[in-house]
């Protein structure tokens, strides 16, 4: 067993563990702990930091960037470079790594999906650009959407003012095509809920001649989704910069086409009267983003993923041997792809919500985040946390667990 004191001994004395691998989450937050050695700035602002245990939640601030993500964050802030030039330059970089026409960075999925449908809507029509999202005349106005896969971020698509048309089975879908529709609309995790799955979905898409994009913002690892749906014939695809790829958390990819490309761009920054301008990347993180997905690509993914089991399992050995307590391990098939654990108590036994507990791990010491899962269990992945931390996470989860017992 090991103790909290030990452990949080431990989480100083392990300087290195595996060794330094491309895109190694410890040595961006060693070059986080150097910058700390000057001036401790949450400290001062009066905020406690806390070990990730949750996974990739904006709440939460998504995810630490590796240290050559931040010294490309660093090294863009010290010159100017015209904006433009930029995005031509780093869209054609990260098109050739992943394998498509063309590509921008975006400030995060979210946008990624506002700019793509509102450069279907546009073209590079400046009249079009000005008018939306308050009056659609002259252009398309409909995205088909299966209903599973309507969620929150569909927001993103009716900031443009289009209507979504929500259908449930591939008839309803193909009889939904008109000359109103702009736009084939696809959350990618939803892939299995819905009727019409991926490929065939953007095979409609082609055979109708109607855009299709794919949300596939939180399904990396593994690294061949980058390029599997352009693959499968979407013409526009979304990810975020600061989940799974790592990268700063305001920025995103938006690859596919290139007259879709050009004319998503064409409603955003450095354009003034238009529908992005709020949704502003500059040079630090769209330099950063592209060396982001550059580190990512060149990851060990098999070691890492050999470190999160690790983490996962010695997490779960300490929590299942609390009385009352069961555990699952397992790994999602899509969406947070990465060792996943779920821990649930016998709600006879332990007089607490998953909520209550949640907040028993943050206002503790150390501060530890995990998710929610339901009445009775919260949800725990190791991914997002800096390596050694799993030993604190496991002795506290424990302690917690035993002390919450009746
Ligand atoms: C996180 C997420 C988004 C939003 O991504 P941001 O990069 O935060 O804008 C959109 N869609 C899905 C499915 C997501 O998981």
């Amino acid at each position: 067993m090991i103790s909290r004191r030990t452990a949080l001994k431990q989480i100083s004395s392990i300087p290195v563990v595996g060794g330094v691998a491309a895109g190694s989450l410890l040595t961006g937050q060693e070059a986080a702990a150097a910058s700390h050695s000057q001036r401790d700035y949450y400290k001062e602002l009066g905020l406690r930091t806390f070990i990730n245990a949750a996974g990739t939640f904006t709440s939460l601030t998504g995810c630490l960037m590796p240290k050559e993500v931040i010294d490309a964050y660093t090294y863009a802030s010290n010159e100017y470079v015209g904006l433009n030039e930029l995005q031509d330059a780093v869209g054609k970089k990260i098109a050739e790594m992943i394998g498509c026409e063309s590509a921008m960075v975006t400030s995060g999925a979210a946008s990624a999906m506002t700019l793509g449908t509102a450069g279907i809507l546009t073209g590079t029509d400046d009249d079009k650009a000005k008018r939306i999202p308050n009056d659609l005349s002259g252009m398309k106005d409909e995205v088909i959407v299966q209903e599973s896969h309507v969620i929150g971020y569909s927001h993103a698509i009716k900031n443009c003012g289009v209507k979504l048309i929500v259908v449930k089975t591939r008839k309803e879908l193909i009889d939904a095509i008109n000359d109103k529709t702009a736009m084939l609309y696809f959350t990618n995790y939803a892939n299995k809920l819905g009727e019409v799955q991926d490929k065939d979905f953007a095979q409609i898409g082609r055979k109708y001649g109607i855009p299709s994009l794919n949300d596939a913002a939180a399904d990396t690892p593994p690294k061949k989704r980058l390029s599997m749906y352009i693959d499968m014939g979407f013409d526009l695809v979304t990810f975020s910069g600061g989940k799974g790829l790592r990268g700063p958390q305001s920025a995103g990819l938006l690859y596919g086409r290139k007259d879709l490309i050009e004319a998503a761009r064409f409603n955003a920054p450095p354009n003034g009267d238009r529908i992005g301008r709020g949704m502003k990347v500059n040079k630090e993180e769209i330099v950063s983003m592209w060396i982001a997905l550059e580190t990512f690509m060149e990851m060990d993914m098999d070691k890492e993923w050999r470190r999160w089991q690790k983490q996962i399992d010695l997490i779960e050995t300490a929590a299942a041997s609390v009385n009352g307590v069961s555990t699952k391990n397992y790994v999602p098939e899509i969406a947070n792809h990465v060792p996943t654990l779920d821990v649930t108590w016998d709600k006879n036994k332990f007089p607490i919500s998953g909520a209550e507990f949640q907040s028993v791990l943050r206002e503790g010491s150390p501060s530890i985040a995990v998710a929610r899962l339901a009445e009775n269990s919260i949800n725990i992945t190791t991914w997002m946390m800096v390596a050694g931390q799993e030993e604190i996470v496991a002795a506290r989860l424990k302690e917690a667990l035993q002390k919450a017992r009746a």
